[in-house]
């Protein structure tokens, strides 16, 4: 068995680099803008939002910190959401009394934020927010307020910029859709 090259299993870009910056960009502005003056805690969804967790970073000019979880939806590897999530990995730092925006790569069904924005609520966080670069309105199944959204994208698997097929090509500096059928394990 070998992995195949992304380009072999791409359907189309969907979102590139430069769509990805200039959206990216602004929405650190508007973080930048509401947080002013306050204390900011982002939380990311590990791993799909690593990479845009790092470039959003960079475009929010107040001071914050950053903290990490790790959730898994039972039947890993599947790439339908089962609707059972866990905590694989918490969060390291106390959010009691802060206002936490949790960074998010995706939203499908809304099952895992669902599930993680009433685990963090216990905790007493000052403030929730949610913000996420993709979102795929048509598959909601779980009605929860997002407060910032970098694309509503079609509802269609989508793989790059952090998100994998298969745990592999998260290194992709664009968001790409997979073509029908295609794996990512291949023969020969
Ligand atoms: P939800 O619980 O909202 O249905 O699913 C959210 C999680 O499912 C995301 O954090 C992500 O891990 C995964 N997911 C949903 N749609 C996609 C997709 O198109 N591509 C990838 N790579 N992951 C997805």
């Amino acid at each position: 068995m070998t992995v195949r090259n992304a380009g072999d299993i791409i359907d189309t870009i969907l979102i590139p680099e430069d769509r990805l910056r200039a959206r990216i960009a602004e929405l650190g502005r508007a973080i930048s803008e509401d947080y002013e003056g306050r204390d900011l805690l982002l939380v990311s969804i590990l791993k799909g939002s690593v990479i845009f967790l790092s470039d959003l970073m960079r475009c929010i000019t107040v001071p914050h910190q950053i903290d990490f979880m790790a959730v898994s939806s039972y039947g890993v590897g599947a790439r339908i959401s089962s609707g059972v999530v866990r905590i694989v990995m918490d969060l390291a730092t106390s959010i009691e009394g802060r206002n936490v925006l949790i960074v998010e790569d995706i939203i499908d069904t809304g099952e895992t934020l669902d599930y993680i924005t009433r685990i963090l609520r216990e905790r007493g966080p000052k403030s929730l927010r949610i913000c996420t670069l993709l979102n795929k309105v048509e598959r909601r199944r779980v009605d929860i307020p997002v407060d910032y959204v970098g694309f509503d994208i079609p509802n269609a698997y989508v793989f790059g910029y952090g998100l994998d097929v298969d745990e592999f090509h998260r290194n992709l500096p664009f968001v790409a859709t997979l073509r029908d059928g295609a794996t990512v394990h291949g023969a020969g």
